[in-house]
């Protein structure tokens, strides 16, 4: 039982091309976030979905130093660990600018990796072919002229590099689970706390049994019983590394945390209480709240502190987290057990929000009573009209408004019409995704 979603990482000097490929990969699967409240998007990880196969993309450029060698700390950085975790290497190369030293570096390191490369000579549109003869050099793949900007050799490309098909075994995390039981990843940075979390909820023993040899980028499900309650945990290394076994610590890897988010019907999102919330949570849990995905949020190691030490760790997640307004938190002692039957309960409810049915006539009504109370309001002396609503998806719930000149209805109006509906189906930890349609 285990199976991974293909991971693509994007390498090359900078300016040749890899954020605007980056975007072209991520571009349908963003804009359907685009209007969730004031969330930066991370430019550096992203979603992708092409021909019905989810895929994740890796922008490794920008996680490296911008200056000089760009090999340089790249030791044990992220864009190392993305590299070697990768199914694919997309090696850019600008065709315009010709081959250059750092091509030549760049492609030393990765042949000595030894895993498939595949060579773009971007910027190619409107040259002919041949014009990627001087990359031969390299020593690498066959190059193939693309280009990211107009969009030419991209499908062609996805093809070639994307498995056939999406996995069978796979249970789709946008549809409602078969069997009743809930898809669970808990994700945070190293040492907040999730495997005495996991040890607590499935005991040491059924977590080793479960670390069967696999390659390490297998993420591995693991089912558990709670209250109740069937729940799958997708386990990445990251967390049931830690047997008596080995004592190895694992690297902690975004792409396996971003991997068990895509999985996943819920995410614990988990923060340590008794050290600082920090930049790389506030990084983890936007990416959670951008791929939509049903969220709740635990603050660990409550246990053991003051008053007043409570008291600045709820200020801190109010305003080092401050998007998270839709996210429910619960503070909890892994080590003790506490706090955990409440925030399973929340769990199932995110659960139930993630997959909620919202019926045609019920999403309507809700429609024109909030219109009633806001009109939506005029642009250039017309008025906006929004003719019918209906559900579009899952996991998270989307709508779909139809009207027309929806392409001009403003920020502010989106959000109330949002929240509208977030609160006529009591929605919990999860984001709503509105989109809006002009014509039928
Ligand atoms: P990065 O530094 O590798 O992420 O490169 P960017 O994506 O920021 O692109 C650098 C520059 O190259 C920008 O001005 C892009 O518009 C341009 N560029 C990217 N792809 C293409 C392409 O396919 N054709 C052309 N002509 N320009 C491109
Ligand atoms: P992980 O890297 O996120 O899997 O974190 P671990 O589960 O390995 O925990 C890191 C450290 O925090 C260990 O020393 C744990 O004993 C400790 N720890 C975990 N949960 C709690 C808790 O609820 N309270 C306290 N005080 N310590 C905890």
């Amino acid at each position: 039982m285990s199976s991974h979603l293909p991971v693509i990482a994007l390498v090359g000097r900078p300016n040749v091309g890899k954020s605007t490929l980056f975007n072209r990969f991520t571009g349908t699967r963003d804009a359907l976030v685009a209007d969730f409240a004031g969330l930066t998007r991370d430019r550096q990880y992203g979603f992708g979905k092409f021909e019905g196969r989810s895929f994740m993309v890796v922008d490794t450029g920008g996680l490296m130093p911008s200056s000089g060698d760009p090999l340089a700390g790249l030791a044990e950085s992220q864009a190392r660990i993305a590299i070697e975790e990768a199914d694919c290497v997309l090696f850019l190369v600008d065709i315009r600018a010709g081959l250059n030293p750092s091509d030549r570096e760049i492609a030393g390191y990765l042949r000595k990796l030894g895993k498939p490369v595949c060579l773009l000579a971007n910027k190619a549109e409107g040259l002919p072919r041949s014009a990627v003869g001087e990359f031969y050099e390299l020593g690498l793949d066959t190059p193939m002229p693309v280009s990211a900007v107009h969009g030419d050799g991209i499908q062609d490309l996805l093809r070639q590099i994307l498995p056939a098909a999406p996995e069978a075994e796979d249970a789709d995390p946008e549809e409602p689970p078969e069997d009743g039981s809930v898809y669970v990843a808990i994700v945070g940075r190293p040492n907040v706390g999730k495997s005495t979390l996991v040890n607590r909820l499935i005991g040491e023993e059924r977590v080793l049994a479960a670390d069967m040899p696999g390659t390490t980028r297998d993420s591995i499900k693991v089912p558990f019983h709670y209250q109740g309650q069937d729940f799958v945990l997708i386990d990445t290394a990251g967390v049931r590394r830690r047997g008596k076994v080995s004592e190895t610590i694992e690297k902690f890897s975004i792409v396996k945390t971003l991997e068990a988010i895509e999985r996943a019907h819920v995410v614990i999102a988990v923060v340590d209480a008794q050290g600082d919330i920090g930049e790389q949570d506030a990084r983890l849990l936007g990416l959670i709240a951008h791929r939509g995905r049903g969220m709740v949020l635990a603050v660990n190691k409550w246990d053991g502190l003051d008053e007043s030490e409570r008291k600045r760790i709820k200020t801190d997640v109010d305003f080092k987290l401050p998007f998270l307004d839709y996210v429910p938190v619960h503070h909890i002692s892994a080590k003790r057990g506490t706090g955990l039957a409440r925030l399973f309960a929340e769990v199932q409810k995110v659960r139930a929000s993630a997959f909620i049915e919202m019926p045609t006539p019920r999403l309507n009504q809700i429609l024109e009573k909030a219109m009633a109370r806001h009109a939506p309001p005029a642009i250039v002396g017309r008025r906006i009209k929004l003719r019918y609503v209906h559900q579009g998806g899952r996991n998270p719930p989307k709508i779909i408004i139809h009207g027309n000149q929806t392409e001009r209805v403003p920020v502010a109006y989106k959000r109330f019409l949002s929240n509208e509906f977030r609160r006529a189906f009591k929605l919990t930890g999860v984001p709503l995704e509105v989109a809006f349609k002009t014509g039928d």
